[in-house]
């Protein structure tokens, strides 16, 4: 091998250990990997014929003093020997229509998943069976197991009705949104627990057979500027009762309500210990005696859909929540609520946050009232 066809010096000069024979010009065109080739291409190309150099030896667009690498052809082909026969597909599609479906009961309006979905396959993804709604699956099953067709129309009657109160709770709460948004005197407060979060968090299995600290997470959302606040403590702290519940608030309407407010619109889930009580009545009621506010509304969604905005929140920190696998205190979690999204806020509560409310307001407000509440049905 001469100095002249490696003039940019062999790389594998020492280590190769296949024969000379292996490096002469006929071998070449055998597509065999051949090191002479490839200095002689690059820097010898006038060893070779005219017609030799526009057989493929230099690549066809430096051939042509094109400096413009060529398109990338590749995944552009049609040769697809894998590619599935329109028979498999549908048999594949056949297979996907045979599962067992259901509506989803969250709402009746479209979305652009379902939409492609239900257009090529007829079906939607659902929650899963532990969110669903148990009056929407006991009437389902009831409709199936129905024994005539009267029966079957008066329970499909009972679905629609509750499927169309729940749908005016979520139309309801749009509206009053853009009502806070539009209008400053109006406000819309949605609030909610968040699911226990422990500490610590740690990927050895120890921590399973050990006493966790639980961390309380309140999320309180506020309807005019679409943002959520958190008010996180431990359990050492407080507890997860109405008492808690009118304490946050009150510190809200405090500190997060625009001072020309006068008129605010809270929606709430079902919960009896926390949101459904007489105090939390009597809390809100003291707040318009005392001319603080001139109109407070709350209201309840329909059993089973209480899907709210604090709902999605808590999806987002939980979602950020999985990408670390060590929590060890309670300040780690609130690093995490706040970079789940630039519209959280968190607040650390204190013990000068908290009040007694419930003994407070046992010495202005009967035990029982003889006049049961009224509920309004819309
Ligand atoms: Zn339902």
């Amino acid at each position: 091998m001469s100095d002249s066809e490696l003039s940019v010096g062999d790389p594998f000069e020492g280590t190769h250990t296949d024969s000379d024979e292996d490096y002469e010009p006929e071998n070449r065109t055998e597509g065999r990997y051949n090191l002479k080739n490839l200095a002689a291409i690059n820097f010898s190309s006038s060893d070779f014929s005219a017609e030799e150099e526009s057989n493929a030896q230099q690549p066809k667009h430096l051939s042509h003093g094109n400096s413009t690498p060529p398109t990338d052809r590749r995944g552009r082909h049609e040769k697809r020997p894998n590619k599935l026969h329109e028979d498999i597909n549908t048999k594949i599609r056949e297979h996907i229509l045979s599962f067992p479906r259901y509506k989803s009961h969250y709402s009746r309006k479209d979305n652009i998943h379902q939409k492609f979905f239900v257009e090529n396959y007829n079906i939607t993804f659902g929650k899963p069976k532990s969110d669903t709604c148990q009056k929407c699956d006991k009437l389902t099953n009831k409709i199936n197991g129905a024994n005539s067709d009267a029966e079957k129309k008066v329970l499909e009657r009972e679905k629609s009705f509750h499927i169309v109160k729940a749908d005016h709770f979520y139309t309801d709460l749009k509206d009053k949104t853009q009502l806070s948004k539009n209008d400053p005197k109006f406000e819309v407060i949605t609030f909610d627990f968040q699911q226990n979060l422990p500490l610590p968090v740690s990927s050895s299995g120890e921590v399973f057979y050990k006493i966790q600290l639980w961390v309380f997470n309140f999320c309180e959302h506020l309807g005019s500027n679409g943002k959520s606040y958190f008010y996180i403590y431990d359990e050492t702290l407080a507890g997860k009762g109405q008492n808690e519940v009118a304490s946050l608030l009150l510190h809200f309407f405090n500190n997060f309500i625009r001072p020309e407010v006068t008129a605010i619109y809270i929606f709430s889930d079902n919960c009896a210990s926390q949101n459904k009580n007489y105090m939390l009545v009597q809390f809100l009621h003291s707040l318009v005696e005392t001319n603080r506010y001139r109109f407070i509304c709350h209201r309840y969604p329909e059993p089973g859909h209480s899907f709210l905005p604090c709902d999605r929140s808590f999806g987002a920190i939980e979602q950020m929540k999985r990408k670390h696998d060590k929590i060890y205190l309670p300040r780690d979690y609130i690093n995490i609520i706040k970079s789940a999204n630039k519209h959280f806020e968190v607040i650390q509560v204190t013990q000068d946050f908290l009040f007694n409310f419930r003994d407070h307001f046992q010495r202005f407000f009967e035990k029982s009232v003889k006049q049961k509440f009224q509920i309004h049905t819309v």
